[in-house]
């Protein structure tokens, strides 16, 4: 097939699925239209979705922006596909997992704009309910001869384990007989064993180059409660064991995961093959694909360090805007369809690197500026008296909605004699190349009129508290006077009397250092002491600040109402972003 502009956004996974299509690899693969072994599936239809990934999140935390790549990554295939992507949670870890965590995670791969609905199915799903399964085929697997209970001491079994030069040494227990191993797997089911006192393993090679192949633990004891299945089970699957057989029963195609995993593969085809030749599992079996996980510069994703920053108040939740999880990037003013611009731009690739945060603030710039109202903002203010202009008297001003936009209109608010214009929209002493307001020079005032200061008055400490201007009168922007005076500086401002006023909360990078736990750091030393800042400032008059409405201040950047705080009344908001990335030159 030949082209003339291939597709840009082509990467390894989409050359192995067109591949597999081509070749017709899943034509007869059925589907019974819910997860289970080959003798349910037998009985189902040709399966109608070409292909079939899935998400498999573990319910121990909150969502991160790596995860939204591996999510964009899954359901962008199955969509782009003709496939099915299943939102499974991988819940074999009794302890650190919890119901809240589903419905945090469900709500926000809703959010981001995916759907595991399919065929009328509803193909979200759990590990957990698969226990049975997986229990079934481990008693399957030692009738065969495949796996063993093992007796040794956790001590004993790390040291017969080997090292990467030196192969490993058989357990005692290794070669008992398949109804001994029987025997004490069901004890292990019932609960008579404490834990850590006996696990099931896999037979397969002790001196096998990959460490994973060294007779892997299948089943270890638990007695812990489960979220979902309760007090069911004392033993658990471990994940190299559960995760093949969660994506067969699925009817998985492609099993796509980090590069981390790699060395799980030949595991994760050997628990595949076995449990086939067994009968438990009809092909075409799902296959592995590892890529390179989403690292960002100026964040951390591991959970670890997420829990540390919320436990610790560096940060006020997970839904903190300065968080890399969903929640928080949802909560700054990121929209879905930033985080999916964001995912799709950085591509897929087979090696580790570290992804520009920039990219990211670029992502949700790009997808706000053409929908983002225009409004205007003062977050420092100062007052700008028009000392020519009659007290009590105001008029109205224009401006468009959206520049991009000509449909949306314009705005109109008041001019009027006093008014508030950014601190550092004046200087009583310029610099070169100011061409703001200072002593008598002319700048105009955005959509109003050319105005001249004065001068300025100072409290006892000498602190500038007003600045006097006179106004041309013939100069209001859209009239034919307008370009009648030429000036360099153009300054936005809001009427005083008309004013919204509002907290605003300047946000910035959560990290001053793009590598936080890089090296020997501790990660909370590369905090950003000024990642917060919350001002007390004004919006243009009819900014009415509902919880999630999006602005791009002119001058300022990108803001949203936050969704928690802000209400029409007493708004409070959120920056998304600047309008320019202000970090490339700090490095
Ligand atoms: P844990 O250390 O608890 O396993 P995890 O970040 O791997 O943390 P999971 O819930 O297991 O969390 O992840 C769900 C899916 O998201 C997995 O398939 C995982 O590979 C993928 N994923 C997680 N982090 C990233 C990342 N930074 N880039 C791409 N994919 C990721
Ligand atoms: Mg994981």
């Amino acid at each position: 097939m030949s082209h003339p502009t291939p597709p840009a956004a082509t990467n390894f996974l989409r050359q192995i699925i067109e591949a597999d299509l081509e070749r017709g690899r899943y034509q007869g693969k059925r589907w019974a239209g819910r997860p289970g072994p080959a003798a349910v599936q037998a009985q189902g239809e040709p399966d109608p979705a070409r292909i079939r990934t899935r998400f498999p999140p573990e319910p121990n935390g909150y969502l991160h922006i790596g995860h939204a790549k591996s999510i964009c990554l899954n359901f962008g295939l199955a969509r782009d596909y003709g496939g099915v992507c299943h939102l499974r949670f991988d819940d074999t870890n009794p302890e650190k997992e919890n119901q809240e965590y589903v419905d945090a995670i469900t709500e926000a791969v809703s959010w981001l704009g995916f759907d595991w609905q399919a065929d009328g199915r509803d193909n979200r799903y759990f590990a957990s309910d698969y226990f049975g399964y997986m229990y079934e085929f481990a008693e399957a697997l030692v009738m065969a001869g495949h796996a063993y209970v093992d007796e040794q001491s956790a001590e004993q079994t790390r040291i017969n384990r080997g090292t990467l030069t030196e192969p490993g040494v058989d357990s005692p227990w290794r070669n008992r007989p398949a109804e001994e191993s029987l025997a004490r797997l069901r004890e292990m089911r019932e609960g008579q064993h404490p834990d850590g006192s006996l696990v099931l393993r896999a037979r397969i090679d002790m001196a096998s180059p990959n460490m994973n192949l060294r007779d892997p633990v299948l089943y270890r004891i638990r007695h812990a409660h489960h979220h979902r299945s309760g007090d069911q089970w004392c033993i658990y699957p471990m994940y190299a064991y559960a995760h093949p057989i969660e994506d067969a029963l699925e009817g998985i195609t492609h099993s796509i995961c980090t590069l981390e995993f790699e060395d799980q593969r030949p595991f994760y085809d050997w628990v595949l093959a076995r449990l086939t030749e067994l009968g438990k599992l009809a092909e075409p079996l799902p296959r592995q694909y590892e890529f390179a996980r989403l690292n960002l510069t100026y964040i951390v994703t591991s959970k670890r360090k997420l829990l540390q920053l919320v436990q610790e108040g560096h940060v006020q939740g997970w839904d903190d805007p300065r968080m890399p999880t969903l929640l928080g990037l949802r909560r700054r003013g990121y929209t879905p369809a930033s985080i999916r611009l964001f995912c799709d731009r950085t591509g897929v690739s087979k090696s580790d690197s570290r992804i520009d945060y920039s990219l990211l603030e670029q992502a949700v710039r790009d997808d706000l500026d053409p929908i983002a109202a225009r409004s205007v903002a003062v977050l420092q203010p100062l007052k700008l008296v028009i000392t020519n202009y009659p007290e009590g008297r105001s008029e109205t001003c224009t401006a468009p909605r959206n520049p991009h936009d000509p449909q949306a209109g314009q705005r109109e608010f008041p001019f009027s004699r006093e008014l508030w214009i950014e601190r550092d929209d004046f200087m009583e002493v310029p610099p070169k190349k100011y061409f703001r307001l200072y002593p008598g020079n002319s700048v105009r005032l955005k959509y109003g009129y050319v105005v001249t200061c004065t001068g300025c008055v100072k409290d006892e400490n000498g602190e500038v508290v007003e600045v006097h201007a006179e106004y041309l009168p013939d100069t209001k922007s859209g009239t034919p006077g307008a370009d009648s005076v030429k000036v360099k500086g153009n300054i936005t401002w809001i009427s005083a009397a008309h004013a919204v006023p509002a907290q605003i909360r300047l946000y910035d990078r959560l990290f001053a250092q793009p590598h936080p736990d890089g090296g020997e750091r501790n990660f909370l030393d590369a905090l950003n002491p000024d990642s917060i800042k919350v001002v007390q400032g004004w919006l243009e008059p009819g900014t009415r600040a509902e919880p999630g409405a999006v602005w791009q201040f002119e001058r300022l950047g990108y803001f949203t109402a936050d969704r928690e705080l802000s209400t029409v009344e007493r708004p409070v908001l959120n920056r998304t972003a600047t309008l320019r990335d202000s970090w490339a030159d700090r490095g």
